[in-house]
């Protein structure tokens, strides 16, 4: 299949051209016309699938058509959990709309708010925000909603699991009842499917992968190594294998800095990503990964959702995460548009439950390899990299722990996302979580 049969305008083909996509992907492929027929789209799609373009694309196109050429009111709305995803999904409305008489901005916290405040008020087309921020600007006039004809929830998943539930919800009183809604998922959670009913208007379904899977172009290994060896096996991979853009998980935002600290003292230059960086270092830290100034980015889960870091050749789990989706979301990043990758993961065996329940998920097993010559021996002062003894309610417990808290949790009394999500407690508890689940927020 080709964009053309897709009906994209031709500025737009231009565009995707100058991009380099010869043919769309299965998710834009099956989206596209969808959206352009102006129906609602419930879609499941990871990052790395194309579906920034597969939405992006169409409302672009529904906008230009529609243009009143008088004033420039914001007619669509894209709303993102993280401020990267925000950043990238914004650079990619600015490539395809190039050749289009279109303006589009980002809004995100962590910065100033002026210069945004500046760029609504001169008029936008495409919005592309975190809903806090939206709120703020909202609530202080410096936006309007009012005209919004398409609405685009992403990563719709983690926007619940970051417990913004009710930011959403108060989105959505602003904008006009007589709209197009476009949700995109990696999950299809009860809760999830709940929000969509309240969103959206009798949608069209639209998979790109089926759920949970993982990319098939991408090997994945177990290396068995205590602990206090990670990062000595860590720094042995990269050197011997002379890689030069690995991704690394950790648990924790500290163990993602003492990691990079680590790495950066043994030459292998890193730098760490998460959400106690100041939005400057991060998009410092992401930019030098990107153009392979820096070796290894050191992320935690929720920072590196939805990072488009394109072609990524390895993923290392420093620790692996205590949710197993959380697991195929990180080798997502990998084996990604065709090529192929590897996701190892170091598991020491207080994380044996972690890998069980991974590959139930999963429906696989994973390959247990050794690194040929490591020495596997503890070292006699475990290393913190994992904070496990600073956090005990977010660490690899022992698995007499681990059941001792799914037993605790199952007793707990399920959230009500409703009274709990709202940004000023977003902090305080995260909602709508699977009771025998370990925390999702960054620790
Ligand atoms: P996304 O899933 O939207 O984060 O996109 C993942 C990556 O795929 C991005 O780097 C896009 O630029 C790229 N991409 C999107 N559509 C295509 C396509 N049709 N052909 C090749 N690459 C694409």
């Amino acid at each position: 299949m080709t964009f053309e049969s897709l009906g994209l305008k031709k500025e737009l083909l231009k565009a995707i051209e100058e991009k380099g996509y010869t043919n769309p992907s299965p998710i834009q492929e099956k989206a596209i016309p969808v959206i352009l027929e102006g129906k609602d789209v419930l879609a499941s799609a990871q990052t790395g699938t194309g579906k920034t373009a597969g939405f992006t694309l169409p409302i672009l196109q529904i906008i230009s058509d529609t243009k009143n050429p008088k004033y420039r009111p914001i007619r669509a709305l894209i709303l993102t959990p993280t401020r990267e995803l925000a950043a990238q999904i914004y650079d990619n409305v600015r490539e395809y709309s190039k050749h289009l008489n279109i303006k589009s901005t980002v809004i995100f916290g962590g910065v100033k708010p002026k210069s945004q405040i500046a760029t609504l008020r001169s008029g936008v087309d495409v919005l592309v925000a975190t809903p806090g921020r939206l709120l703020d600007l909202h609530q202080q006039k410096a936006l309007s909603l009012k005209r919004v004809d398409l609405f685009i929830l992403d990563e719709a998943d983690r926007m619940l699991d970051m417990g913004f539930v009710r930011d959403i919800n108060k989105v959505i009183e602003f904008l006009p009842s007589k709209r197009q809604n476009l949700l995109f998922s990696a999950t299809f959670s009860k809760e999830i499917k709940k929000l969509a009913q309240g969103i959206l208007n009798n949608p069209v379904l639209v998979e790109a992968a089926p759920e949970n899977t993982t990319a098939e172009m991408v090997t994945q290994k177990i290396y068995r190594v205590p602990k206090s060896r990670k990062t000595a096996m860590v720094t042995q991979l990269i050197s011997d294998g002379n890689w030069s853009q690995v991704l690394i998980f950790t648990r924790t935002k500290h163990g993602a800095n003492r990691l990079a600290d680590k790495l950066n003292k043994k030459d292998i230059s890193a730098a760490a990503i998460h959400g106690n960086k100041s939005q400057g270092a991060r998009t410092k830290a992401l930019k030098g990964f990107k153009e392979n100034t820096i070796r290894v980015l050191v992320a935690t889960d929720i920072a590196a959702r939805g990072l488009d870091i394109p072609l990524l050749p390895h993923v290392i789990n420093y620790e692996l995460p205590n949710i197993p989706e959380d697991y195929v979301h990180r080798i997502g990043r990998t084996g990604r548009a065709g090529a192929s990758g590897e996701a190892i993961s170091l598991v020491s065996g207080e994380e044996a439950e972690y890998v069980r329940n991974i590959e139930k998920l999963l429906k696989q097993k994973l390959e247990i390899v050794e690194l040929e010559g490591f020495d596997l021996t503890p070292t006699e002062q475990p290393q913190q990299n994992n904070t496990s003894t600073k956090k005990p309610r977010k660490t690899v417990a022992s698995q007499q722990g681990e059941s001792q808290k799914r037993n605790f949790r199952a007793k707990r009394k399920p959230n009500d996302s409703n009274n709990n999500s709202g940004s000023s407690n977003r902090k305080k508890t995260n909602s709508k979580r699977k009771p025998n689940r370990g925390p999702r927020r960054e620790s």
